[in-house]
C-alpha cells in the first residue's frame, strides 16, 4: 500500500512555495535560473536523479541563449566545461565520405565567433544538452532559492481558483501533495501538466525515424580537417557526424535508420560514412538513441495557474539547432512575469501574454526547422550551389535567434506592422517588442551587464535630468523596479532616443520624447495588459 502524505510545505512557515516546477530539463531549469534571478523561490520535481551523458540531443547552443546564461553569471562555467570551443572550429562540411572530397562547406555557423562579436555579447557554443543541464543544476542549486527534489515525479495537477496542486511521487512508492501559487509544466513532450490543462499538441510528425548514435573511434580522422558537423552525402548511406571532443567521442545521425538499425549495423554504417570497410577503423558504439522528428504546437499554453514551457508546449525538429533554445526563451519570458506579479508590480494579467509573445516564436521555428528537415531528407542534393541554396538558413539563422519580436504583444508600444522573419539576417533595430541591440561599452563589457534586472531606461547623456527624475518618480510610485543608464555610443539609436527596456533585454517602448503619458504608453502596460490593446 502506499503511502500519501496529504499537504507538504516549502519551510516551516507554512508559507506557499510560489512555483513548482515539473521537469529538470533545460526548460525548467532555465526557469528556475530566471526566478532565481528575480529572487522568486521554487521548487524542481525531476526523475532523472543524475544527468546521463549516454545520449547528448542538443549541441547548438546560441548565442542568445549564451546571453541569458550571461545574465545569470553561468556563461563561463558553460565555456570551461564544453569540450569544444568556438575558437576550435566553426565549420560545416558536406562531404562524399569523410575521406572523400568536400562538396560544398559553410563556416562561422550557429553563431559560432571565435572574437567578440558585434551583433551579440556572446557568441554560440558547441556544448552537449548533458554539460548544459549539470552546469544549470549546480547553479540554481547554488543560488539558495531552488529546492531540486531529484528521483521524483509529478503524477497529477490540480488548479484550484487560488492556488495548484501537484500530487509527487517518490521512488519509494509513496507520495505527498505540494501546493504553489504556480506550476510550471516543463515535463517534455509527453507532459501530463499539458494533459492537465485540457491542451493538446497539433501538427504532424515525420513518417520514419533517425537513430543517433554515439561512439568511440580513435583513428576517424576526417581528411578535410577538423568540422563541428560533416554532411556525408555518399552514394552508399547519407548522414551527419560531428565530435562530440576532441579525444575520439563522436555523434553520427543515421538518417531513416531509427526503425531497423541496431548497433552492429551501425557500425557498419558509419564505417561507409567514414569511407573505410570495418576493418579499417575502430568503431565502439556507446549507446544509440531513437528520435523522431516532430512538427507540434500546444493549442493553449496555459491556464490560469499552470504554464507550458518548452517541448510540453512545442516540438520542431533540431535541424539548426532551435529546440532547447527556443525552450530557455519561454522559461526567460514567464520567468520574469510571475516574479513581477509575485512582487506585486506587475498585473495577473500580465501571465496572459506568456502565450501571445512565446507561440508566435514557437510557431516561427517550426516553420524554419520544417524547412530545414525538408532540405535534408532523401532528396538532398550534391550539387555545391543548390547545397549553399537550401542549407544556409539552417547554419546561419541569426535573423531568427536574435530578431524575433514581441511587437504584437499587448505590453509592447509597437509602432509598425508585423514584418515576417528573416530566419537569415538579424538587423540590429530599436523597434519596440525586439531585442535591445548589443553593444560593447569596453572590451568584455557589454551594455547588457549594466541593465537592471527589472525595467532599464536608456535615456541619451544630455536628456534633461529633471524629465528623467519625473518618470522614475513615476515607476517608483507603482512600485516599478527601474534603473536608468545612459544609451552608449555604438547603436542603432537616433542621438535623442530613449528606450525602455524590459526585464528580458526586449524593448518595451522607445520614443524622442519622454513625457508623462509615456509611463502609461510603455511600463503602465505590464499592469493593465488586458485593457490597453485595441
Ligand atoms: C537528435 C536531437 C538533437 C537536438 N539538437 C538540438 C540542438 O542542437 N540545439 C537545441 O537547442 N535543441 C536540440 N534538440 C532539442 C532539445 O533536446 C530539446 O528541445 C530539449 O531537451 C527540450 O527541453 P525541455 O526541458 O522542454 O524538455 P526535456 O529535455 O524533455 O525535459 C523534460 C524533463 O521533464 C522531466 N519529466 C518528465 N515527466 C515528468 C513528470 N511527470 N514530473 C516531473 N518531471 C518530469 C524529464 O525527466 C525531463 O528531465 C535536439 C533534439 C534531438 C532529438
Amino acid at each position: 500500500m502506499t503511502n500519501h502524505t496529504t499537504m507538504t510545505f516549502f519551510n516551516a512557515q507554512s508559507t506557499l512555495p510560489p512555483v513548482i516546477i515539473m521537469g529538470a530539463g533545460p526548460a525548467g531549469l532555465a526557469a528556475a535560473a530566471e526566478l532565481a534571478f528575480h529572487n522568486v523561490r521554487s521548487v524542481i520535481i525531476e526523475p532523472r536523479g543524475e544527468v546521463s551523458h549516454a545520449r547528448p540531443r542538443a549541441k547548438t547552443t546560441s548565442p542568445r541563449t549564451m546571453e541569458h546564461f550571461r545574465r545569470w553569471g553561468v556563461a563561463d562555467a558553460i565555456r570551461a566545461r564544453a569540450p569544444l570551443s568556438p575558437q576550435w572550429n566553426r565549420r560545416v562540411v558536406f562531404c562524399d565520405t569523410l575521406k572523400g572530397s568536400v562538396i560544398t562547406e559553410f563556416d562561422n555557423v550557429f553563431g559560432l565567433s571565435a572574437e567578440p562579436h558585434e551583433l551579440f555579447a556572446e557568441s554560440g557554443q558547441q556544448v552537449p544538452q548533458p554539460v548544459v543541464e549539470e552546469v544549470l543544476r549546480e547553479h540554481v542549486v547554488s543560488t539558495g532559492l531552488v529546492d531540486l527534489r531529484l528521483g521524483e515525479r509529478a503524477v497529477k495537477v490540480h488548479e484550484a481558483v487560488d492556488n495548484v496542486t501537484v500530487t509527487i511521487e517518490r521512488p519509494d512508492g509513496s507520495s505527498y501533495d505540494l501546493v504553489a501559487e504556480y506550476v510550471l509544466g516543463c515535463d517534455g513532450c509527453w507532459s501530463i501538466a499539458r494533459e492537465s490543462i485540457g491542451a493538446t499538441l497539433q501538427g504532424s510528425s515525420a513518417p520514419t525515424s533517425n537513430l543517433n548514435v554515439v561512439f568511440k573511434s580513435t583513428t576517424l580522422r576526417p581528411s578535410m580537417g577538423d568540422a563541428v558537423q560533416y554532411w556525408v552525402l555518399g552514394p552508399e548511406v547519407k548522414g551527419a557526424i560531428g565530435p562530440l571532443d576532441r579525444e575520439g567521442t563522436w555523434w553520427a545521425g543515421l538518417s531513416g535508420a531509427g526503425d531497423w538499425c541496431d548497433a552492429r549495423q551501425a557500425v557498419r554504417l558509419i564505417a561507409a560514412l567514414a569511407g573505410r570497410s570495418e576493418s579499417e577503423i575502430d568503431i565502439e558504439v556507446l549507446s544509440t538513441d531513437r528520435w523522431t522528428p516532430r512538427m507540434l504546437l500546444a493549442d493553449r499554453f496555459a491556464s490560469d495557474r499552470v504554464f507550458l514551457v518548452g517541448e510540453s508546449a512545442h516540438l520542431n525538429p533540431p535541424f539548426g539547432g532551435h529546440g532547447f533554445n527556443t525552450c530557455v526563451g519561454d522559461a526567460v519570458n514567464i520567468g520574469w512575469k510571475i516574479a513581477a506579479v509575485l512582487d506585486g508590480w506587475g498585473d495577473r494579467h500580465l501571465l496572459g501574454t506568456y502565450e501571445n509573445e512565446r507561440r508566435t516564436v514557437a510557431q516561427e521555428t517550426i516553420e524554419a526547422a520544417a524547412k530545414n528537415l525538408r532540405a535534408s531528407g532523401p532528396g538532398i542534393p550534391r550539387s555545391p550551389e543548390l547545397l549553399q541554396a537550401t542549407k544556409t538558413e539552417e547554419f546561419h539563422s541569426l535573423g531568427l535567434v536574435l530578431g524575433y519580436s514581441y511587437r504584437d504583444s499587448p505590453i509592447i508600444a509597437s509602432t509598425t506592422a508585423a514584418t515576417p522573419t528573416n530566419v537569415q539576417t538579424y538587423r540590429p533595430s530599436t523597434e519596440p517588442g525586439g531585442r535591445l541591440p548589443h553593444v560593447w561599452i569596453s572590451p568584455g563589457h557589454a551594455l547588457y551587464d549594466d541593465l537592471g534586472s527589472g525595467f532599464t531606461l536608456l535615456a541619451p547623456a544630455h536628456a534633461d535630468s529633471v524629465v528623467v527624475a519625473r518618470f522614475v518618480e513615476r515607476a517608483v510610485a507603482q512600485r516599478i523596479p527601474l534603473s536608468v543608464v545612459s544609451t552608449p555610443p555604438g547603436g542603432p539609436w537616433t542621438p535623442d532616443e530613449f528606450l525602455l527596456i524590459r526585464p528580458d533585454q526586449h524593448i518595451a517602448w522607445s520614443g524622442e520624447q519622454l513625457d508623462d503619458a509615456d509611463l502609461e504608453r510603455a511600463v503602465g502596460r505590464v499592469q493593465t495588459s488586458d485593457r490597453t490593446r485595441a
